[in-house]
């Protein structure tokens, strides 16, 4: 299965009118499931893959070579 970031929030929203029936349905929002891991990297909390901010960041992250400047 091919991992979205995101997960689909489903809440049970009620309408309470006194005196009445409580009526209610379920909303769906949809959520993004990545966190920051450190500077101008994040991943995703679902699935554990490693994004990165900007190609200048990956590739400090992968050669240790920070070309841009980004981590001075
Ligand atoms: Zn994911």
């Amino acid at each position: 299965m091919t991992c979205s970031h995101s997960r689909t929030k489903q809440t049970w929203v009620t309408t309470n009118c006194f005196g009445e029936e409580t009526e209610g349905e379920w909303e769906s929002e949809t959520v993004s499931t990545t966190v920051d891991l450190d500077l101008h990297r994040y991943k995703c909390a679902q699935c554990g893959e490693v994004m990165y901010y900007s190609g200048a960041a990956k590739e400090y992250y992968e050669t240790g070579v920070d070309r841009k400047g980004l981590f001075l």
